[in-house]
């Protein structure tokens, strides 16, 4: 069989061991507070079965996903014996209880209702049993509002068999450094801390921790930063970047008249160019706002895409570059060194967690490990 690497049309590559150092360096940052790991969306479209045993390797005692579904898979990659925290944050489904208890899944409960049904499961079980509480400082999202805190502080007994392991909140505006939200919902959580039971409690997302000491609580929340997107837009990037994408020249073309390019006929080309066919298109997830916006680099040159991304391909005008660096067979770099995350977001009129979760599943991937 043919090398599956020479003949792939594109190349993923997840360095996991910059998923690590960045990991190390938040647990740095927060610390005493202990530093979790979000890895909801299949850990932001890296991959949950490989970057969650990376993390494990490497410390990390607490897991946060959205859906059971999705804590079951980290389950299964942490392995059985893993005594590592899950947590989900999308609350209880209904009848779902017996799951989370079986796999050691902690719902985070995001209304009274839910309190409620954890409740009555645990007294069922004749004992208390641990999940997270969710208290909404501003989001208007999920977790009880201000009328279902009020009514909780009043009706303590209400949290009797809800062994409650953290209380959390979550920002708003967290990657906004100069505006008050972030102070007022800080203030909000700990008017609620002081009239619910001790325990634990967690705060900050990735751009949270860089708020400061007062925002890390007993622990921290990061997704994005773990994964390469900048938690300080505005500065400089403190995390490193851990995917790269390559993709193959499948055709070049040399035009010497005015002439079109692609579906629509969006691009008009006047005078002589040369167009670079390359394989990879909207079913990778290649956001079809790139079109006529993005660029790709080659040999860390960039070269502007033209026209229309289709399912499949996308053209580039690649007349800027030398004869010879754009060959069929070749391959070009769409996300990487070169072309972070955040600037392909940025040219695509989106955030980085949108370009790393859309990540195809076409892609061939490799794993650079730790
Ligand atoms: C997704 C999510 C996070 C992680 O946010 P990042 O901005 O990616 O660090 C933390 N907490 C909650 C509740 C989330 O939904």
């Amino acid at each position: 069989m043919s090398d599956p690497l020479r003949r792939a049309a594109a190349i993923l590559t997840v360095d996991l061991g910059a998923v690590v150092a960045n990991w190390i360096q938040l647990r740095d940052r927060v610390a005493p507070a202990e530093c979790a790991a979000v890895v909801k969306a299949d850990a932001y479209g890296l991959g949950v079965a490989r970057v969650v045993p990376a993390l494990r390797d490497a410390g990390c005692r607490t897991f946060v996903v959205a859906q059971l579904e999705e804590a079951l898979a980290v389950r299964a990659a942490l392995g059985p014996d893993s005594g590592a925290r899950v947590l989900s944050l999308g609350g209880l489904p209904q009848g779902s209880e017996a799951e989370f208890l079986a796999n050691r899944i902690l719902p985070v409960l995001n209304h009274l209702g839910e309190i409620a049904a954890w409740r009555a499961f645990a007294g069922g079980q004749g004992r208390a049993l641990p999940a997270v509480v969710h208290i909404d400082t501003g989001m208007n999202r999920l977790g009880l509002g201000p009328d279902e805190l009020d009514r909780l502080a009043a009706n303590l007994d209400w949290l009797q068999g809800v062994d409650v392991q953290l209380w959390m909140t979550h920002l708003a505006c967290a990657d906004e450094f100069d505006q008050p939200m972030s102070a007022q919902q800080h203030l909000r959580f700990q008017d609620a801390l002081a009239r619910l039971p001790r325990a634990l409690a967690s705060f900050a997302n990735s751009s949270g921790i860089f708020h400061g000491k007062p925002f890390h609580f007993d622990l921290a929340r990061p997704g994005c930063a773990l994964y390469g997107v900048n938690p300080t837009p505005h500065r400089a990037n403190p995390m490193a970047g851990t995917v790269r994408l390559d993709a193959r020249v499948l055709q070049l073309r040399s035009v010497d008249s005015p002439m079109t390019v692609g579906y629509g006929a969006a691009h008009r080309v006047e005078g002589a160019a040369k167009i670079a066919t390359i394989a990879v298109g909207y079913a990778d997830g290649y956001l079809r706002s790139l079109s006529g916006r993005g660029h790709v680099h080659v040999d860390g040159v960039p070269a502007p895409i033209v026209g229309r991304i289709s399912m499949d391909l996308i053209t580039v005008d690649v007349s800027g570059l030398p004869d010879g660096a754009v060959r069929p067979g070749g391959l070009v770099e769409l996300i990487g060194p070169n072309r972070p995350v955040d600037t392909v977001a940025a040219e695509a009129g989106t955030i980085g967690y949108e370009v790393l979760t859309s990540l195809g599943r076409r892609y061939h991937r490799v794993y650079a490990a730790p």
